[in-house]
C-alpha cells in the first residue's frame, strides 16, 4: 500500500460519520413473537440508523469469568429461557457472524485479556430485538461476554475503549433493561407500573440527559429504589458499555420508552 492510498483511508476513515450506540431493554422473550409498542419501536429504531457493517451485543445473557468474544462465521440462536410457547423455540436468526471485527474487538481491548469464544451464539438478549431491528438478518452479528469480576467502572472503562469500531461502521449495542426486577414481576395486558420502578426509571433518564455518567456507573446511590429496580446487576451492566461510549458532545434519546410486567423497564437509550 502506497502512502498516498493509506491517507486515502485514513482520511475517509476521519469524514465516517460515527455509528450511534445503542442500549436496548429486551424485555421478554415474547417480544419475539407479539405485536406491541416495544416491537414498533424496535422496527422504527432499525430503518432510522445507517446501515451497519456489523454489529455487536453486549448481553445481559451471556456472563462470563473473563471477556469473551464470539468468533465463528455461523453463530447460532440460543433459546436461553424455559416454560414458553413452543413456537418461541423454533424460532432462528439467520444471519452471519464476524470473526474479523471480533478479531478486531479483542485487538482494541489490548491488554485487557479477552478469550475467543466458538461455543456461544446469540442469545434471547440478542435475537429478540434483532429479528425486529433487522428483519432481513443481513448485517453480521457477533457477541461480547460480561465479565462477571469486573467493577462497574471497568466496564464502563471497557465500553470506552471499542469506541474505533464505531468509526468503522459498527453498531455496538448493550441489551438489558434498565430496571429488572423478575421477583415482582405481573403478567397481564395492562399491568400499571410499580412506584419504585418509574421513580428509578426517571431518575435515570435525568442522569442520562445530564450526562452524569459517574452517578449512572454508582447506581447503588441513585436512590432507595435502585434495590427494588436492580436487585442483581446483569441486566444494568450492558448500559455501562454504551455510556462509555458517549463522547462529550454527543447527544442521548429514548427511541422506546415504557414499563411492561410492572417491573421491567424497556427504555432504549441511543447515544449519537
Ligand atoms: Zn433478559
Amino acid at each position: 500500500m502506497t502512502l498516498n492510498e493509506l491517507k486515502k483511508i485514513t482520511d475517509a476513515l476521519q469524514n465516517t460519520p460515527q455509528m450511534p450506540a445503542l442500549f436496548v431493554g429486551h424485555g421478554s422473550p415474547m417480544n419475539a413473537i407479539e405485536e406491541n409498542s416495544y416491537v414498533l419501536g424496535w422496527r422504527k429504531l432499525g430503518r432510522s440508523l445507517p446501515t451497519p457493517t456489523a454489529i455487536l451485543s453486549i448481553s445481559a445473557h451471556w456472563l462470563t469469568k473473563g471477556t469473551k468474544v464470539h468468533i465463528t462465521k455461523h453463530p447460532k440462536t440460543i433459546h436461553d429461557f424455559f416454560g414458553f410457547p413452543k413456537e418461541l423455540y423454533g424460532i432462528t436468526y439467520d444471519c452471519l457472524g464476524s470473526p474479523e471485527f471480533a478479531l478486531q474487538t479483542k485487538n482494541i481491548l489490548t491488554p485487557n485479556t479477552v478469550t475467543e469464544d466458538s461455543t456461544w451464539g446469540m442469545d434471547h438478549g440478542t435475537w429478540v430485538v434483532l429479528r425486529h431491528m433487522f428483519p432481513d438478518a443481513h448485517i453480521p452479528v457477533f457477541q461480547m461476554s460480561i465479565a462477571v469480576e469486573r467493577s462497574h467502572e471497568a466496564h464502563y472503562a471497557l465500553g470506552k475503549l471499542l469506541a474505533p469500531l464505531r468509526k468503522k461502521g459498527v453498531l455496538i449495542m448493550g441489551s438489558g433493561n434498565l430496571v429488572h426486577n423478575l421477583g415482582h414481576i405481573a403478567w397481564g395486558p395492562e399491568v400499571a407500573p410499580f412506584d419504585w420502578a418509574t421513580s428509578f426509571d426517571a431518575a435515570a433518564e435525568k442522569l442520562l440527559v445530564d450526562g452524569n455518567h459517574p452517578a449512572l456507573i454508582n447506581y447503588e446511590k441513585i436512590g432507595v429504589e435502585a434495590k427494588l429496580a436492580i436487585p442483581t446487576p446483569d441486566h444494568y451492566l450492558p448500559l455501562l458499555y454504551v455510556l462509555g461510549l458517549q463522547g462529550r458532545i454527543e447527544s442521548v434519546s429514548f427511541p422506546v420508552i415504557g414499563i411492561a410486567h410492572g417491573s421491567i423497564s424497556m427504555r432504549a437509550v441511543k447515544i449519537g
